[in-house]
């Protein structure tokens, strides 16, 4: 947020400077002789001197205020007099006649175009000014939504309108979020410690009679794109109550002391309003620990003390919710989790396999779709998808459908585009050649066999070698037949070899290695490093936790709790674990050469084969029935 309002600062700054530009030019260019032609006052007899000396060459008798201008030289050196005429010198006319001064009387009265020219010259340009300054502000505002702030230029002249320090809450009548708990798939343990809440709010009468405190905030933690947001909504939605939300960062973004005022404000138009609920979402951009970090530190800390005091302050019996949404709980300050503050915690988590179906569900309500669409397949097929995921898959295929011309979407549409969210969009344009093809085939069916051989693997569900906008050249995917919670010492290992068995059939087959693992490797060495940092399953160290887990949701990395040297120790296990799963994958490879080269063939013509196709070429008895490596066995 930094960033924008730098940038804010820097457009503010070029409009001035524009405008003070265009300003000199103008003026400098449309009224050169005005700006720099200077009008000396002389004295009368010295004027009269000039005359005799055949100084003067024209001279002008203003009669309405007795005042002579006259000029001396031409062109460039010309030189505009002016002095006060000395009253009936009848001999004047004479003398200037004498001396060929071009004579005029009654002449124009020049102080008043003088005025003019002047209001021409200097007003203009200011008038431009405000026109830039009140387009500028104007532009910042749309750029800052409607109430953004104002800059007012002290004594510069211009001041730009607009309330400092209004909220950007948006208010949405409860009966208007149109959003009910209905909406709103699975997540039944966050409904229900919502629905006490919604109770209050209906009737916070009835709690205030018997004297109970109801929650003046619940905190909604978990990963991004479960719901968080659209739960608070069906909180409003169900309790029929006003909903005010603001993001955490919009408190942050804006200029010191700010954020401070808009929380004030945010908080002075709940209570006209209560009951109602105020969302904050992303709450961790205030909310964060008060840490060591220099910047903008005080600004957001300005605004979390103003915040808590404002939780403190409010008079409950109206009832006003404070409902938050975060992602990194362990990050607030501990201050915001205590009794009275956000003291209830719900989590909100990634849904389960019934879960995504019921997500699917609803949102496939608003689609047309084909009459044999199978949900629970997609729904098998997306493990860790979030709702948000599971929203725009639906979505996809819609779009989908739509680019096929087709008017209802179809089972295909929804396979096609769980690939194009959970792996990215299929990439037409990356041309690999046949080589390079037949090393990506080999790569993933050395992957798929390596956990097809496995009996706690997940069954392949589709091995494909087309190129993905993501930046895979091919996946293997694998569903899990049913939710399972807990991942045995087994399991993890197994998924190593997995994944190192695409790496393996390289070296295998080409005696060589590309980078196409890289992401093999990656994800390989993060479990193995979470089996011996995290879940105690290293001989070494047994049950001793090691690292701490910076984000849990965010996949933020883990923070090493011990000493250096048994950080060294930790690589080591680390390193043996992938090495152990490599080994093990080769053996399976080695043992299965001839159905790796069938298959790896088969999809390289294929470039995609399904997960039946691969078992039953597998298992085809033509004298190669697939050989159980000693090692996946044990
Ligand atoms: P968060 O605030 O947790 O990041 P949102 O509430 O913004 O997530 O969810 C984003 C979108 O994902 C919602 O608008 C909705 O379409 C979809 N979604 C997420 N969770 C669910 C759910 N449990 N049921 C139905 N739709 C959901
Ligand atoms: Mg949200
Ligand atoms: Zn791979």
């Amino acid at each position: 947020m930094d960033m924008d309002d730098n940038k804010r600062r820097r457009s503010m700054l070029i409009y001035v400077l524009i405008a003070i530009v265009v300003y000199l030019a103008v003026s400098q260019t449309l009224y050169p002789n005005l700006v720099s032609s200077q009008v000396t006052e002389t004295s009368y007899s010295q004027f009269l001197e000039d005359v005799d000396n055949n100084k003067v060459v024209s001279a002008e008798i203003d009669t309405s205020n007795n005042e002579i201008r006259y000029t001396e030289g031409t062109g460039d050196s010309q030189k505009i007099y002016k002095t006060t005429a000395w009253p009936n010198d009848d001999s004047l006319a004479t003398t200037l006649k004498e001396h060929g001064v071009d004579m005029t009387a009654s002449i124009p009265d020049t102080s008043g175009d003088l005025w003019l020219y002047m209001l021409i010259a200097y007003g203009l340009p200011l008038v431009g000014l405000f026109l830039l300054g009140w387009w500028a502000n104007r532009q910042m505002k749309k750029q800052m939504g409607d109430d953004g702030p104002s800059m007012n230029f002290g004594g510069g002249g211009f001041g730009m309108g607009g309330g400092l320090g209004r909220s950007n809450a948006k208010e949405v009548k409860g009966e208007d979020t149109g959003v009910t708990f209905k909406d709103v798939a699975g997540q039944d343990e966050a409904k229900e410690s919502l629905q006490e809440i919604v109770h209050f709010l209906k009737n916070p009468g009835k709690y205030n009679e018997i004297g109970a405190k109801c929650p003046r905030g619940a905190l909604l933690v978990g990963p991004p794109g479960t719901g968080k947001t659209l739960l608070a909504k069906a909180v409003a939605g169900e309790a029929g109550v006003p909903f005010f939300q603001i993001s955490g960062s919009e408190f942050v973004e804006m200029f010191v002391g700010r954020g401070a005022a808009k929380v004030r404000d945010l908080f002075k138009q709940a209570k006209e309003k209560a009951p109602c609920i105020v969302f904050i979402d992303e709450i961790d951009a205030v909310g964060k620990k008060r840490d060591m970090s220099i910047n903008s530190n005080d600004e957001r800390e300005q605004t979390l003390n103003q915040l808590l005091s404002e939780m403190d302050g409010f008079d409950n019996h109206k009832g006003i919710v404070v409902l938050a949404a975060t992602n990194r709980p362990e990050t607030l300050d501990p201050a915001l989790l205590r009794p009275g503050r956000f003291d209830r915690r719900i989590p909100v988590e990634l849904p389960d396999l019934a879960g995504r179906e019921a997500i699917l569900k609803i949102h496939a309500n608003d689609v047309k779709m084909e009459r044999d669409i199978d949900l629970s397949v997609i729904a098998r097929s997306t493990p860790g998808a979030s709702g948000a995921d599971l929203a725009n898959i639906i979505n996809e295929a819609a779009l989908r459908a739509v680019r096929y011309g087709r008017n209802r979407v179809s089972q295909e549409d929804l396979e096609e585009s769980v690939d194009v969210v959970i792996a990215g969009e299929k990439k037409k344009s990356t041309v690999l050649s046949e080589h390079e093809k037949e090393v990506v085939a080999y790569h993933e069916t050395g992957h798929a066999i390596v956990a097809a051989m496995q009996s706690g693997s997940a069954p392949v569900q589709k091995i494909t070698i087309v190129p993905r906008t993501s930046g895979a050249l091919g996946f293997t995917m694998q569903v899990e037949e049913d939710q399972h919670f807990l991942t045995t010492r087994k399991e993890a290992k197994d998924k190593i070899a997995v994944l190192c068995g695409g790496r393996a059939a390289e070296e295998l087959i080409f005696g060589e290695m590309t980078t196409g693992a890289s992401n093999d490797i990656e994800k390989a060495t993060q479990i193995a490093r979470a089996m011996v940092t995290q879940y105690g399953m290293s001989d070494k160290f047994g049950m001793v936790a090691l690292g701490q887990q910076r984000s849990r949701y965010l996949g933020g990395g883990e923070e090493l709790t011990c000493s250096e040297g048994t950080a060294q120790e930790i690589d080591n296990e680390v390193q043996a674990l992938v090495e152990e799963g490599h080994t093990q994958a080769m053996e399976t490879l080695k043992a299965n050469r001839f159905k790796l080269h069938e298959i790896a063939h088969y999809l390289q013509k294929k470039e995609t084969i399904t997960g039946e196709e691969f078992m039953k070429m597998l298992k085809r008895d033509d004298g190669f029935a697939p050989q159980f490596s000693g090692q996946s066995a044990q």
